[in-house]
């Protein structure tokens, strides 16, 4: 999969180059390209952001550098995306279907956003990652590429995904290493038992226990 992120912070992004992110990059599964917006801009200051017609607080970013830096990368494979408040809430399900695309384009707004016609040209998929306002698309950004790698065939495996939260509609139960003993807070007695059976019957429990608890709107399958 190829990812160009589009963003005016491209030093926002080294946490794509750590652990797991770097890994499926070196192995050839990911390739990402940060792309600065400002080059694009055909201000003489480079300029890629103006008030807001009609008034109101803050600056919003420009449609000009927006669209030639997004016209500089889109193919007719491309499906872009801008991580904003106004789309849908991100789900596993959702970060599953995205991971199957073969190149995305991610818009990273800024200061009071975009200016609408970005949306109204290229019509990119708007996803939200919660109910609550970041000062940019950056981590959003970071937040969605994260979660759709993690269903890229060969980032992690199969086993680790099938267990996983939200896999089911429900959380993942408890989890210890070693040491058995940490002051006294001991591991549950069945998880060193070695009885596979009575291993998966207890995580079911504690899975079912932590999902009614925290989160009774996830529908058990
Ligand atoms: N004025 C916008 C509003 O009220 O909806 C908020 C703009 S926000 C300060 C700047 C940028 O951050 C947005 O254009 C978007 O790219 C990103 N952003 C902020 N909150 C977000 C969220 N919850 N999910 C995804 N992106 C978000």
């Amino acid at each position: 999969m190829i990812i160009d992120i589009l963003t005016l912070f491209p030093e926002s992004f080294s946490y794509l180059n750590c652990s797991i992110l770097k890994r499926a990059q070196e192995s050839g599964l990911i390739k990402i390209n940060i792309i600065d917006i400002r080059p694009f801009s055909k201000d003489k200051h480079k300029k890629c952001d103006d008030y807001v017609f009609g008034g109101g607080a803050g600056m919003l970013m420009s449609v000009q550098p927006i669209y030639d830096s997004v016209m500089s990368v889109k193919k007719d494979n491309s499906k872009i995306i801008f991580p904003s408040p106004s789309g849908r809430v991100l789900t596993s399900e959702q970060a599953k279907q995205l991971s199957k695309e073969e190149h995305l384009i991610f818009i990273c707004g800024h200061y009071e956003g975009v200016d609408q016609r970005v949306c109204e040209i290229f019509h990119p998929l708007e996803i939200s990652i919660g109910d609550y306002v970041l000062t940019g698309g950056e981590l959003a950004t970071m937040v969605i590429i994260d979660c759709l790698s993690r269903f890229i065939d060969g980032v992690i495996s199969k086993e680790s995904l099938s267990e996983e939260s939200f896999s089911n509609n429900s959380l993942e139960y408890p989890q210890y290493t070693r040491p058995a003993d940490f002051m006294g807070y001991k591991v549950p007695e069945v998880l060193l038992s070695g009885n596979h059976k009575e291993i998966e019957k207890y995580r079911e429990k504690m899975s079912k226990e932590r999902t009614k608890k925290v989160r009774p709107d996830l529908k058990d399958d």
